[in-house]
């Protein structure tokens, strides 16, 4: 069967296996529950991801997508765990939130004041934030790039470049710059995270005098609206990598732009969103699912 037909295929059963777990838990009340909850939550890739992940450990679970009410994310993430949910993923717009219900916070989810994954066990909510680490496996491990000794540029300085800048900086780089639409937010987050390594922050107008960097990461939402950010194209000049979060988009003007200017290896966040998943399923189940299949199901190509 021809590559694209195989991965149309096993697209397709997915869903198909995730109903069938669904049955199977309702029939089996040993089964775990988890989730993922946000608004909206429709698009969300998780349920795929992790019933791919559990089909191939043969973990007896349930993955569900929650549309969380906008002022009921407490409740619903609650009326989960009552009902034996084991955990949730969470994102858009509950990070915050979902932090602040946690009774135990674990120290990737603290630097970054949000959480991306609850663990409900007795009365416990212990809350962790897997964004940052998902973006340095995918960088190092997936994509061959280290991090060690390289000057990265971060681009925005929302919650997810709050997030990776911390385990960026622990990969030993020379340095990380943070430019931002509002630069106050970023000098902020490079005053809060100055004791972990050479961090410095700037408005995308600073860049200009910019000769290049090794890695440079778009971290902004704007690719999410096909908008390029005011970068220019010199920062890509000796760039090993140029990486946008965003995933799914194919080409983003971000990525045309660095592809033009030079950049050695373009990405997606896709390996991003399939590497955190894959935390917070080892942080659940103890087992460590390999992300690769899920990565190549997934990839939408650079074209
Ligand atoms: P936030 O809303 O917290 O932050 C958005 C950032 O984008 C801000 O810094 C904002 O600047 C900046 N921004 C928005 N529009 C523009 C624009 N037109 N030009 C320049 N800057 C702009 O979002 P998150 O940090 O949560 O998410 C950022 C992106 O990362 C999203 O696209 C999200 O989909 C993606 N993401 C991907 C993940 C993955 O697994 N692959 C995981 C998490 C996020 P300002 O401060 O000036 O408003």
């Amino acid at each position: 069967m021809p590559a694209r037909a195989a991965q149309l295929r096993s697209c397709l059963a997915v869903p198909l296996a995730l109903g069938a777990r669904r049955l199977a838990a309702r029939e089996n009340p040993m089964t775990d529950r988890y989730a993922v909850i946000g608004n909206p939550i429709a698009h969300s890739k998780s349920p795929l991801i992790h019933t791919a992940f559990a089909r191939a450990l043969g973990e007896d679970i349930e993955y569900t997508r929650i549309e969380g009410p906008l002022d009921g994310f407490a409740a619903a993430a609650l009326a989960f765990r009552d009902a034996l949910g084991k955990g949730l993923n969470v994102t858009v717009p509950f990070k915050v939130q979902a932090f602040e219900l946690a009774t135990d916070r674990h120290e990737a989810a603290r630097i970054a004041g949000a959480a991306n994954a609850l663990k409900f066990t007795g009365s416990r909510i212990e809350a962790e934030n897997f964004d940052g680490v998902g973006l340095v496996h995918d960088i190092e491990r997936n994509l061959g790039v280290s991090l060690r000794g390289r000057r990265v540029l971060c681009l925005g300085a929302g919650g997810a470049v709050r997030g990776a800048v911390p385990p960026i900086l622990a990969r030993a780089t020379t340095e990380v710059v943070i430019a931002n639409r509002t630069v106050a937010t970023a000098q902020t987050l490079a005053g809060q995270f100055s004791a972990r390594g050479r961090v410095t922050a700037c408005g995308y107008t600073d860049l200009a005098h910019e000769q290049g960097f090794d890695v440079v990461i778009n971290g902004t939402s704007a690719s999410l609206n096909a908008v390029l950010p005011p970068v220019p194209a010199a920062v890509f000049g000796n760039a090993a990598l140029a990486y946008d979060m965003v995933y799914g988009k194919g080409l983003t003007p971000f990525l045309r732009l660095a592809r033009e200017a030079g950049a050695a290896r373009c990405a997606d966040g896709v390996g991003m969103l399939v590497e955190q998943a894959a935390e917070a399923f080892v942080w659940w189940r103890g087992v460590r699912p390999d992300t690769r299949p899920v990565i190549d199901q997934l990839t939408v190509p650079l074209a």
